[in-house]
């Protein structure tokens, strides 16, 4: 059985990260999306709530996935919930350097493996604090968010002042 941790911020979760995550779904047994925050600096928009409510909605329907919320050191997400593996998405060349260095660090801490996963071309361009700017700036969320959550979090990442 290889179970996959498939961690992120995921603020919000937007089609990119779908498609990793079906993606992954196919290619192991278990997935697990991991919504990585820090209890002492919360960041971003969406509480660390919204975004887990957010995906478990977005992938109700992939029965070998379930999503989780984490703190600390990734080795230790990856060793809590019994994952044999990380998944990590790639955009870009920018994503690369970053993502390898990540990678290599896990591995010297913990032994944890990596595995990369190439944005497909539709929807490489897609980047979760692009969303949130277009969200707040009013814009529409369509082709870029599950279209189930599409109006909530129009809503929920509208500037209000
Ligand atoms: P973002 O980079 O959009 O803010 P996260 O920090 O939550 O999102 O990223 C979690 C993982 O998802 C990373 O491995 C990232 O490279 C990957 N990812 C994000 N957007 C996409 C996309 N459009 N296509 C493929 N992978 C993506």
């Amino acid at each position: 059985m290889r179970t996959v941790l498939y961690p992120g911020s995921f603020d919000p979760v937007t089609l990119g990260h779908m498609d990793i995550i079906g993606r992954a779904a196919t290619a192991f047994d278990r997935v697990i999306v991991g919504v990585l925050y820090n209890p002492d600096k919360p960041s971003g928009m969406l509480t660390t709530a919204q975004r887990v409510e957010c995906l478990r909605e977005a992938t109700a329907g992939l029965e070998n996935v379930r999503v989780a919320a984490f703190s600390g050191l990734l080795v230790d997400a990856v060793r809590a919930c019994g994952a044999d593996a990380v998944v990590r998405g790639l955009r870009t060349e920018g994503d690369c350097d970053v993502e390898m260095q990540m990678a290599r660090l896990n591995r010297q801490m913990g032994g944890v493996e990596t595995v990369f996963l190439a944005a497909s071309p539709a929807c490489m361009h897609i980047s979760a604090s692009m969303v949130r700017q277009i969200a707040t700036m009013n814009g529409s969320l369509r082709g870029l968010v599950p279209p189930s959550l599409e109006a909530r979090l129009e809503t929920l990442l509208r500037r209000t002042k």
